[in-house]
């Protein structure tokens, strides 16, 4: 329920990554790219013609507060006009923003070209990830990981945050297209005091299964959606470019009755 393509920042394009759900033994997959739904058309049809179950999917970038967190949207209509406004809109602020950050690390005296950036991305959407894989290929830094610990990682010296975009309007807009939102790996930066905000704003559901969640925070998180009634999802965050990547697709799953139900939940937000 948590995968990326080559329309944001991930390796494979969405046939690809249905045609290895299906070798892995997948039932079903949501693509989820970066503020990008540029993916679902060519999944859907992918994942037709080999019987696989396919979820309309994005992973938001939202605030709350002056905090970035992201949001998994399921089940909306991708043809919903606000939603494809608010992407186009903020597709535009990704390439501002990469930008603003190949100009920083200029300054810091690394000759980086835009157009290198651009290279690694293969489509509109443009992530942190594709300026580190051209800090590796220019031989500016060793390896990805140093393009974030040296200058790329939140607050680092070349780091440029993304607009604000609160977490109840882009509820809002998934409810309005049919959707629901669910917080994605709330393992990794989410404070207690955020994770509440976010269900008064009308959170619909927790990713507790991701590969940042050890057993004891999967079942931390378990324990608030049961206590919130909220839904539970998980997927592995495939992107196809990290070392664990092949080893978590298909091993961080739900059961299927549970992606039913989440669909059944849009479902009753359409009628009301
Ligand atoms: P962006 O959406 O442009 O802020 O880029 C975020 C993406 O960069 C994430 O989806 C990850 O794929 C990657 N990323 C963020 N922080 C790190 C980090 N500290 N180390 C490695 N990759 C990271
Ligand atoms: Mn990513
Ligand atoms: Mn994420
Ligand atoms: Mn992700």
């Amino acid at each position: 329920m948590h995968t990326h393509t080559c329309c944001s920042d991930g390796q494979l394009t969405p046939a690809a990554l249905v045609d290895k759900a299906r070798a892995v033994g997948l039932h079903a997959l949501a693509i989820t790219d970066h503020d990008c739904i540029d993916g679902l058309v060519e999944g859907a049809e992918a994942a037709q013609q080999t019987g696989l179950t396919f979820v309309s999917g994005v992973e938001l970038s939202v605030t709350v507060g002056d905090k970035e967190v992201h949001l998994l949207g399921y089940f909306f209509d991708p043809a919903h006009p606000g939603l494809g406004e608010h992407l186009a809109a903020f597709q535009k602020a990704r390439q501002e923003r990469a930008v603003q950050i190949v100009a920083r690390l200029q300054a810091l005296g690394i000759p980086l070209a835009f157009e290198a950036v651009q290279a690694q991305a293969h489509g509109e959407a443009i992530a942190r990830t594709h300026i580190a894989l051209a800090l590796v290929e220019g031989g500016h830094v060793p390896t990805y990981g140093d393009a974030f610990e040296w200058y790329l990682q939140d607050n680092g010296p070349a780091f440029v945050p993304k607009p604000q975009y609160p977490a109840r309007e882009a509820l809002a807009l998934l409810h309005d297209a049919g959707g629901i939102g669910v917080l994605a790996h709330p393992g990794h930066w989410t404070s207690d005091a955020t994770l509440h905000t976010l269900i008064h704003a009308g959170l619909d559901g927790i990713e507790t299964i991701h590969p940042a969640h050890d057993d004891m925070l999967t079942q931390y998180y378990r324990q608030i959606a049961r206590d919130f009634v909220l839904l539970e999802t998980g997927g592995s965050d495939y992107h196809g470019s990290r070392p664990d990547d092949d080893g978590n697709l298909g091993k961080y799953t739900i059961p299927y009755p549970r992606l039913e139900r989440a669909r059944r939940a849009a479902q009753a937000l359409g009628v009301s």
